[in-house]
Parts: structure tokens; sequence; C-alpha cells
């Protein structure tokens, strides 16, 4: 087979602490091979004290032309971008920088992704419940503004920043502890913090069976699948949600915006091995 790295080969990739576990390489490198590009994505596990250092190092390899960002950068990168979209200023988190002639520019695809697998929805939501308070549940918490959700409580252990999170998009805010209340009448539970990754769940079984019967159960992780706090959700009869659906929709916009083409989306879901309805 000839081998598809040459020596004009472009860099795309995805930053983050771990990395590992991510099958944004798989789902990408399939698109570009598909559509023939002579491009290539990479993981790129940057611990945070490197973060700085990282980011003028990739913008001086002139190959690398954009990447992805995720736990815990997506906040991280806001000082170092000369642009950003007005979505990623609204959400104060980017996930996807480009090169440009000045600098990195930044966007969000986490809002569109995670809004996607909930359109279909038929039911009207009103009360959500976001478990985090980082970089993807501020694009969640501006997805469910979007999606019309009136009601919405950001719960996380660090009430400094659920404060902050309170004042700048005018939701409620609830510390971990508390979280029996604020579950009351849900209509959407999204889980935006690493916990399942671990095996754990966030929310205990006593939880999960005081939620609602219509609750949907939206779990941001993809590894394991299912999420222990899917698994629970499932077991109880829940609709449930995992995060791959979110992956293939963010990486598909993002694709988009490095490359300027329609991402092959059915090529990309087929990577994931999950099912893309055209
Ligand atoms: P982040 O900015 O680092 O935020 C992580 C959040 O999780 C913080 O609020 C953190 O709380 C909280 N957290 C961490 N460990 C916790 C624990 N043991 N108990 C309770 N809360 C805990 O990361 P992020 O970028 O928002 O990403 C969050 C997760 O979503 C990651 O696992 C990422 O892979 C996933 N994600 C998936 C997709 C997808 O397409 N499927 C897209 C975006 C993100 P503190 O602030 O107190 O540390």
């Amino acid at each position: 087979m000839t081998p598809r790295i040459s020596g004009t080969t472009k860099i795309l990739g995805v930053m983050g602490y771990p990395v590992t576990y991510s099958l944004s390489p798989v789902m990408h490198n399939r698109a570009l091979e598909h559509l023939g590009l002579d491009y290539v994505y990479v993981p790129l596990p940057v611990p945070m004290e490197q973060f700085s250092v990282a980011i003028r190092g990739l913008f001086a390899c002139e190959s690398i032309m954009g990447f992805n960002l995720t736990i815990p950068h997506k906040q991280e990168i806001l000082p170092y971008l000369v642009d950003m979209t007005p979505l990623a200023r609204t959400v104060g988190a980017v996930n996807t920088v480009k090169r440009s002639e000045k600098g990195w520019v930044g966007t969000n695809t986490d809002v569109d992704g995670f809004i996607y697998p909930l359109q279909s929805s038929k039911l009207q939501l009103q009360k959500a419940v976001i478990l985090g308070s980082g970089g993807a549940a501020k694009a969640v918490i501006v997805g469910c503004q979007k999606l019309g959700i009136q009601n919405i409580t950001a719960v996380g252990r660090s009430l400094d920043k659920l404060e902050i999170l309170g004042q700048q998009f005018n939701i409620h805010i609830c510390p971990w502890a508390q979280l029996d209340q604020a579950l009351e009448n849900i209509d959407l539970l999204v889980n935006c913090t690493p916990v399942g990754m671990d095996n754990q769940s966030p929310l205990t079984p006593g939880q999960i069976a005081q939620l609602p019967p219509t609750t949907i159960v939206y779990d941001l992780l993809y590894t394991p699948r299912p999420t222990p706090l899917l698994h629970m959700a499932e077991t109880r009869g829940l609709t449930t949600i995992d995060g791959l659906q979110m992956l293939l929709y963010q990486g598909a916009l993002a694709f988009t915006y490095w490359l300027g083409v329609e991402a092959p989306i059915a090529v990309m879901a087929e990577a994931l091995a999950i099912p893309h309805k055209s």
C-alpha cells in the first residue's frame, strides 16, 4: 500500500490530557482518507503545565493547520487566540482552532454537536440539570438555551466556578451536596464531568430511581460504553444518549471549519460504529 504521509502532508489533531481514550483520530482519519485529502489527524497529549509552550510551538510548525481541544484545555486556550467566533465568545470556551496568518483562531462546535441528537426529541424540554462547570458544561448550557429550555441548573463541586456560571448565563446553580433537590421534576440530565471513565457514576442508584420516568439522561462520555450512568438509566427504562453522537456532530462541524468542505458524516459515523440517518 502506498504510504499516505508524504513531504506535503498537513496535520490536524486533538489536544488534551489525557487523549488516549479519544475516538477523534479514528473518525477524522477515515473522513480525510475518504475524501483523498493530504492530511492526517493525530493525538496531541499536552499536560497543563506545558500548554503555553505547546500552543506557541504548534503554531511555529507550519504543517499544523488546526486542532480540537478537550479536557482540560477548552478554556485555557482563550488568551492565546487572535480571534474567535461570536458563538465561542458567548460560550467562553473553544474546542476547535485553526491557523490564520496572525495566529490561532477558534470556534465552538460542541454547542451544535450537543444539540443534534436532541433535535429529534418530540418532548418539550423545560427543566435541565447539567453536571460540571468546565468548558463542555458551558457549551451544553448554551445548547440548552438554544433549545429554549427555561429552567437550567448547573451542579458542581466548586462554588466559585458555579457562581461565575450562574452570572454568565443567568441560570440556577447548586453545590453537589444538594443534587437531590436539583433533580426534582427534570426533563434532561447531562453529565459534563469525566466521572464515568473511571467506572464510577456521578449519580447514585437512589438518585437515578428518583428521576421522573420521562427524563432523558445524556452522558458526554463514551468510554466505557455504556457509561455506568447510562447503564443505570437504561436499566430503569429511561431514554439515554451517549457522547458518540455529540462527538460525531461536533467533529463534522470542526472538519468543515478546518477544510471548508462538507464532512462525509456517514463515513465518520461508520468509523465510530454508530448509526447515522442522512
Ligand atoms: P473541564 O473543562 O476540565 O471540566 C471538567 C468538569 O468536571 C469540571 O467542572 C470539574 O470540576 C468536573 N469534575 C472533574 N472531576 C470531577 C469529579 N470527580 N467529581 C465531580 N466533578 C468533577 O473538561 P471539559 O472539557 O468540560 O470536558 C468534560 C468531559 O466531557 C470530558 O470527559 C470530555 O471528554 C467530555 N466531552 C465529550 C464531548 C463529546 O463530543 N462527546 C465533548 C466535550 C466534552 P472542577 O472544576 O471542580 O475541577
